[in-house]
């Protein structure tokens, strides 16, 4: 189809990661994240694909109705909890597992004792300071949701880690340390680790390991690409040119002109922009991949083109492919260029983005 920017999605790789996780954390129950979509990679395929997971986690209510409306067995963990009494009994029914963060929740809970129960997991603030119980209120918590008879009692108490992807480890053993004090002498099952923890981080993996990014092989290292980890990049966006221009020296290109051909250039037009979630921020020197060759783009990004540099690919001609990640281009650098993660490039894309 004319005009089409394509996201393949290699679920096979999505298998394969999360068998190096569970290989890393062979003691732990994998909950695998598939919010916002699974990332952008489509969280029914993807919890189709992962049917050997224990349990999987989500961000919103919304996207638990939709793994339950294809059929998805598995506990579901939302880590956003409720806000609303009244979806509490629905969660109950749909076997989705609130995170508990705040004591409004609780008051929640003890104003409908009389109702089914529910499962759910407490969660610590151990040092993200976002969400979660402060550590001096955590067994007092704890104690409220056990006296209720709508409380089921299998509670998993539950942190989150600030920095566990960066290389200096003291913020995220202080916080296991808190979360050990907090949680010492309760008897709960805990979970704490992300992707980065779970692979950085052993002490951390106790009863259930949460990881999302790497299941995708994506990572939020500073300066490094999953694949460093053995992770396998599961998505491939692709477009295609739609034009090639030869331009003078001091053509200036796209809007604002803000990038002026130095000397005579040839220049690509690929149908992808930022409608399609390819971020406007990118500056000129991001890098795609023109059949095969490295090469940067040029001037803005605009809604639904962008422009490239074709010195490193002299030979491209109009229908051929150019790739903005995967395949040979680590969405890191993609995403380092255009100042942001690849967890944000992936799970931005689009509704006219079509997937295969
Ligand atoms: C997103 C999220 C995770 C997964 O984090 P990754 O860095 O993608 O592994 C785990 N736990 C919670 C509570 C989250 O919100």
């Amino acid at each position: 189809m004319s005009r089409s920017v394509t996201a393949r999605i290699d679920l096979d790789a999505i298998v394969a990661n999360m068998a190096l996780l569970r290989r890393r954390a062979p003691d732990s129950r994998m909950l695998a994240v598939l919010k916002a979509d699974a990332y952008g990679h489509g969280s029914v395929a993807v919890a189709r694909a992962l049917h050997a997971a224990d349990g999987f986690g989500v961000a919103a209510q919304g996207e638990a109705e939709r793994l339950r409306e294809a059929g998805i067995r598995q506990p579901i963990v939302l880590f956003g909890g409720f806000d609303a009494a009244e979806d509490i009994a629905r969660l109950a029914q749909l076997d989705v597992r609130p995170a508990i963060h705040h004591p409004s929740q609780i008051e929640m809970l003890e104003a409908q004792r009389d109702a089914p129960p529910i499962h759910v997991w407490l969660k610590l603030d151990s040092g993200m300071n976002r969400l979660g119980f402060p550590p001096d209120e955590f067994a007092a918590a704890l104690a409220r949701l056990r006296a209720l008879p709508n409380v089921a009692p299998d509670i998993v108490a539950m942190s989150h880690f600030a920095t566990s992807d960066e290389p200096d480890p003291s913020n995220t053993q202080r916080q296991l340390s808190v979360f050990r004090q907090a949680t010492h002498g309760l008897d709960l099952p805990v979970s704490l680790a992300n992707s980065t923890a779970v692979l950085d981080h052993p002490a951390t993996h106790g009863d259930w390991i949460r990881p999302g990014g790497a299941l995708y092989g994506l990572t939020t290292k500073p300066g490094r690409r999953a694949e460093q980890d053995g992770l396998r990049p599961a998505m491939r966006l692709a477009a295609r040119l739609i034009a090639v221009r030869d331009k003078p020296a001091g053509a200036a290109i796209g809007y604002g002109g803000t990038f002026v051909c130095p000397e005579p250039m040839r220049v690509g037009v690929a149908a992808v922009g930022y409608a399609d979630g390819y971020p406007r921020h990118a500056p000129s020197g991001t890098p795609v991949l023109v059949d095969g060759q490295r090469c940067r783009i040029i001037g803005r990004v605009s809604m639904d083109l962008i422009t490239i540099d074709l010195a490193a690919a002299p030979g491209a001609s109009v229908g051929d492919e150019v790739v903005l990640w995967g395949d040979g281009l680590a969405v890191e650098d993609v995403a380092a260029h255009a100042g942001t993660i690849s967890y944000e490039l992936c799970c931005r894309l689009t509704r006219r983005v079509e997937f295969a």
